[in-house]
């Protein structure tokens, strides 16, 4: 076993997870199983058009490992496009990234979610807990992880 693995941070799970050769002579279970990192990696790069190293940022990886997260994705859509094998994306160890919007009171310590919150909204807001205005805007990144 090697080193425990890196969660992979990515924005948006795949809409679409599945893809097959067209006709009937495709075998059922002839596939390629894409991690949702490797979909991610090549989302970024070929899709954003960004760099490897906002690309390594953002996933929350080394470039170097960037790289052959970018190469496995390339290898393995090139075997299924030679063979006529589907490609399947499920897997790996990821992190979806939320970002939270919202207000925190110093009063009770209560956080709570408000999508239209900002740092002038702030002003004429209580806590719905404790009804302090002791209230602060409070924005944050949040990793839903996924098994
Ligand atoms: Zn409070």
């Amino acid at each position: 076993m090697g080193r425990p693995h890196r969660i992979r941070h990515i924005e948006k799970f795949p809409d679409f997870t599945y893809f097959r050769p067209h006709g009937d002579t495709f075998q059922k279970g002839f596939e390629v199983i894409l991690t949702v990192a490797e979909f991610e990696a090549m989302r970024l790069k070929h899709h954003e058009g960004k760099t490897q190293i906002e690309c390594a940022e953002l996933m929350n990886i080394s470039q170097p490992t960037f790289s052959r997260v970018l190469d496995l994705a390339h290898k393995k859509i090139a075997e299924a496009l030679i063979h006529g094998k589907a490609i399947r994306i499920a897997g790996g160890s990821i992190g979806i990234k939320k970002f939270f919007f919202g207000y925190g009171c110093l009063n009770c310590m209560n956080e709570w979610e408000d999508k239209q919150a900002s740092e002038i909204n702030k002003e004429s807001l209580v806590c719905p807990e404790c009804k302090s205005k002791n209230v602060y805007f409070l924005k944050k990144d949040l990793l839903q992880q996924m098994p």
